[in-house]
């Protein structure tokens, strides 16, 4: 049994794990990254997970050079975001009058994934470890990892980027509380007839969120956050049925919609976890919290947590990468952000569930409200583009 022994080993490399990696690529510290499904090429389809990256995260990833690897054609600035309520409510955002360029890139997960995965190949202090872990054990000097063919690997400092399940958190014994939404997220893609002129919409009602995120070329990808009998009903549907189901759904908003590509659903939870770290530990991404995607903000949140564990990490002084003082710094920093996207998320989810009339009358005042009061709508404004 060989032993090798890293400064970090990070456990699940989607793009938060992969992200982080990257960020420490100056550190002088030993990585290991350990993937067993490293992202393949991505292919001339369209993704079916698409997602909308806000400007801070697009800077995270230009400073790293991977957003400059990205084909350009297959990103979409949003220039204006148009959220419906019941009740013709309305809340709109624009980037000209909050004087930015873009209120965030629309694109496709796996180009992402794989510009992350071939910038670590070519990173000097990191190793790719493309196996499945076995056993995972902590010491007063930091973690041992068995990997599937019995090779160990130790580190000072074990980062679990493994997702929501995440297997790293559960041999840690960090409890997770998930609360399941009775919802899926259905997700297609789709051409459109007429000109989506770079804008988000997004439909608020009793049946649940619909999104419609512009893509170059007249297309758009589709996120249907509903119950389990409206998705049973949309996964079984034809294109054709599918297509005109949302574009009814969306006012026609964008003229005839035509299908490109499958469609696909992704049950939906919020999973709040009791603590990011403990001596030798640190949780990131999705491992570290679940919200609801009605917001898109799930990998936005988590490339905050990557770029906020690396600059821990990088002005630690003399520290150990697994001291438990030094990973409170990086917890305490996360926190705020994570609790008031968690509650946001959560709360609008449970504002639009009810069919009640007066709660429906609160939430379209409030929308209009909120689209009139500058302060709350710059706060909403300022979240989004973090
Ligand atoms: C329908 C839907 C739509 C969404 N839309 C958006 C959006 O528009 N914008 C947005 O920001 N977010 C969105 N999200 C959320 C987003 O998908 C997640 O937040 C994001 O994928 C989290 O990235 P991650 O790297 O933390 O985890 P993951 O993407 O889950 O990656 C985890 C990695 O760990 C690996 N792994 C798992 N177990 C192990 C193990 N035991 N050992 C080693 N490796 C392991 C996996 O192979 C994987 O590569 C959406 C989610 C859903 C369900």
């Amino acid at each position: 049994m060989s032993t090798t022994q890293f400064d970090i080993i990070v456990i699940g490399a989607g793009i938060v794990g992969a992200a982080f990696a990257v960020a420490m690529r100056d550190s002088h510290l030993r990585i290991a990254v350990i993937e067993p499904h490293p992202p393949a090429p991505p292919s001339a389809e369209w993704d079916t997970r698409i997602y909308a990256i806000s400007p801070g995260s697009q800077d995270f990833l230009r400073d790293m050079g991977v957003w400059q690897q990205l084909d350009s054609h297959r990103i979409q600035p949003v220039y204006a975001m148009d959220i419906h309520g019941d009740d013709a409510a309305r809340l709109q955002f624009d980037a000209y009058q909050a004087g930015v360029p873009q209120l965030a890139s629309i694109m496709e997960s796996s180009p992402l994934q794989y510009a992350l995965w071939q910038t670590l190949q070519t990173q000097e202090n990191t190793q790719l470890i493309n196996a499945a872990c076995t056993d995972l054990r902590w010491s007063t000097t930091g973690g041992q990892v068995t990997l599937a063919d019995g090779k160990v690997l130790t580190a000072s400092l074990i980062v679990g980027a493994d997702g929501n399940k995440s297997w790293v958190r559960e041999q840690a014994g960090i409890h997770a509380k998930r609360s399941d939404y009775a919802q899926s997220g259905v997700v297609a893609n789709f051409t459109v007839a007429r000109d989506h002129q770079g804008t988000a919409r997004q439909w608020f009602n009793e049946s649940g969120v619909l999104a419609w995120l512009p893509l170059p070329n007249q297309h758009i990808s589709m996120v249907w956050s509903t119950d389990a009998a409206h998705t049973a009903a949309l996964m079984a549907a034809t294109p054709e049925q599918l297509a005109a189901q949302v574009a009814q759904a969306g006012g026609h908003a964008l003229g005839e919609l035509r299908q490109i590509g499958r469609t696909a659903a992704f049950p939906l939870s919020i999973n709040r976890v009791d603590k990011l770290v403990q001596s030798g530990l640190a949780l990131i991404g999705d491992a570290a919290h679940g919200v609801h995607p009605l917001a898109g903000q799930g990998v936005n949140l988590g490339l905050r947590d990557a770029r906020e564990l690396a600059r821990t990490l990088t002005q630690r002084g003399k520290a150990p990468c697994g001291d438990v003082l030094l990973l409170q710094r990086y917890q305490r920093a996360r926190q705020t952000d994570i609790v008031a996207m968690q509650t946001m998320t959560d709360g609008l989810h449970h504002l639009f569930r009810h069919s009640h009339p007066v709660l429906a009358k609160l939430r379209n005042a409030g929308m209009n409200f909120t689209n009139q009061i500058t302060p709350l709508k710059s706060w909403l404004m300022r979240q989004a583009l973090n």
